[in-house]
């Protein structure tokens, strides 16, 4: 039965101003799931009115930080009670295999936790300005903030953005990803179950091209927050730059896992795996680009291949599974070309490069596990974001080629370094045109650690204090202490400004 779901706006669940209803597919089957409301352009404008309101009149920013952390954390502890209910309908709606939505999830109570705690503990300043003033700076929020994400983490990608922004006092309108909208929806909800105001965060959820492209062309924001492709990214980008609001993007990667001959090849090989094809490959920080030093570069592919060879595709909710179906057809079609481009290019596949044929996954958007070889700069593979269980392996001599590979992509968002060697990590880590850089590990967050990319990677960051003061700006107080009686145009001579 397809369950129906409605827009959240000024805590009310409304319907689109025009009727219309899209489809939430499982793609592990096909089958619908939810039939949700499709915002139009007039409920964006209603949602940014709603918001606005609720962040003029002061009901949730003019509430001491204390309160607005304690209402922060009684969110934490509802969403940790939910945590198997909200994995299962993510793992329904993009094919995540359960075992790691469930890991994913339990940790998201800690940014409604960690922000709380960074309202709490912000202060302002009292830069000296002379003798005659008293100058009090004050860190105030931003007003209302736009946030699109994506489908690939729809609930940890949201919270990134909207811990950080209700806790700095600000009002938001999200649009989540029209492929994983539900559960985001749910944590509206759960917001106000908590005691967060009506009206503080509103929810619109729709097609990129019509509800996103209207909240980003939105001149009521006071910032835009997306988390999407590059290409994506640029169009918001452009939108909010003619009204002069504020971006804030996370966009694509293709992330190097740079793997040095003195490397603990057991866990080198275990740290690619996962890199490589955790989420199905469809993460941002996907460790697509797998380089290894020349001497190790038989030894470590051939493990990595065998490895991949492993894995077990099948039902995400299984718990046996480890790897799932892609989240779409588009999706799946994108892998596969991918591949045969490269294919006839010249590359070859190591292994996987075909839609597999057992039994339960026929159904489903499925695609191999697929290592490629040979693939050189001059070939599409080497530079675009597949987003899909896809990578490339290629050797390199020396530290300085490994950089310089590295670095030879448009994209600058993360990197692994794997090496026994802590001078040699640091040095090639300060060659990297790179936002984030792990040594012997590979895609890991906390609520504390800026997480931000480089070069068409994006535009600032989400996590840590960065994001907290990106969510606010500062507010100069500059109070007259003197008794001097002052009169400027009665004044000849000695005139001065302060
Ligand atoms: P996407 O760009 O297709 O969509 C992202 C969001 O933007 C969705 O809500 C979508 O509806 C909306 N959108 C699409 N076109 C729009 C338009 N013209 N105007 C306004 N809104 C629009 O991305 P996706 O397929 O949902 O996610 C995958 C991409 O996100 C990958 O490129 C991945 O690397 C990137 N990503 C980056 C990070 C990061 O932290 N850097 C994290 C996760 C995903």
């Amino acid at each position: 039965m397809v369950e129906q779901r409605l827009l959240h706006i000024d805590g009310q669940d409304v319907a689109a101003s025009d009727g219309a209803t899209f489809l939430v597919r499982n793609p592990a089957t096909g089958e619908a799931l939810y039939e949700v409301a499709h915002g139009t352009a007039e409920d964006v404008d209603r949602a940014v009115a709603a918001a606005r309101a609720a962040f003029d009149d002061g009901r949730w920013r003019h509430i001491a930080p204390r309160e607005r952390a304690r209402t922060l954390n009684r969110a934490a502890a509802l969403l940790a009670e939910r945590i198997e209910e909200f994995a299962r309908m993510e793992t329904l709606q993009i094919g995540r295999p359960l075992r790691e939505m469930r890991a994913q999830l339990k940790r998201l109570p800690e940014w409604l936790e960690y922000f709380g705690a960074v309202a709490q503990t912000t202060e302002g300043s009292s830069p000296d300005f002379g003798a005659g003033h008293l100058n009090v700076v004050r860190r105030v929020p931003l007003g209302v903030a736009g946030l699109i994400t994506p489908w690939n983490h729809p609930l940890l990608i949201t919270m990134k953005k909207l811990s950080v922004a209700v806790a700095a006092g600000n009002s938001v309108v999200i649009k989540p990803s029209e492929l994983g909208p539900i559960v985001p929806m749910e944590l509206v909800l759960l917001l106000e179950e908590a005691g967060l105001p009506a009206g503080v965060v509103n929810i619109v959820p729709g097609l990129g091209r019509t509800t996103g492209k209207a909240l980003s062309e939105h001149p009521g924001l006071a910032k835009l927050d997306i988390t999407g492709g590059t290409e994506t990214g640029k169009v918001i980008a452009a939108n909010a730059g003619r009204s002069l609001i504020p971006v804030t993007a996370e966009l694509g990667g293709k992330a190097p896992v740079l793997i040095f001959d003195d490397a603990d090849t057991d866990q080198a090989v275990a740290g690619a795996l996962f890199a490589a094809f955790v989420a199905t490959g469809q993460t941002c920080v996907q460790g697509a680009r797998i380089l290894v030093q020349r001497d190790s570069y038989e030894r470590v592919v051939t493990a990595l291949v065998e490895r991949t060879r492993q894995l077990k595709l099948g039902d995400p909710l299984d718990s046996q599974t480890q790897v799932g179906p892609l989240v779409s057809e588009a999706q799946r079609d994108k892998a596969a070309d991918a591949v045969e481009r490269a294919r006839k290019q010249g590359a070859t596949v190591l292994t996987g490069g075909a839609v597999p044929t057992g039994a339960g996954l026929s159904q489903g958007w499925f695609y191999e596990p697929t290592v490629v070889a040979g693939v050189t700069p001059e070939m599409d593979l080497w530079y675009e974001e597949v987003f899909g269980p896809v990578i490339v392996v290629a050797p390199f001599d020396d530290e300085a080629d490994a950089v310089a590979q590295a670095n030879d992509s448009p994209f600058g968002l993360a990197a692994s370094i794997w090496t026994q060697n802590v001078g040699r990590a640091v040095r090639v880590s300060r060659g990297l045109d790179i936002g984030i850089v792990w040594v012997n590990d590979h895609h890991r967050i906390d609520p504390s650690s800026p997480w931000g990319g480089f070069k068409e990677s994006g535009i600032g960051s989400e996590n840590g204090l960065d994001a907290f003061h990106a969510y606010t700006r500062p507010q100069s107080l500059i109070i007259n202490s003197s008794d001097a009686e002052f009169d400027w145009f009665a004044t000849v001579e000695d005139l001065r400004y302060s």
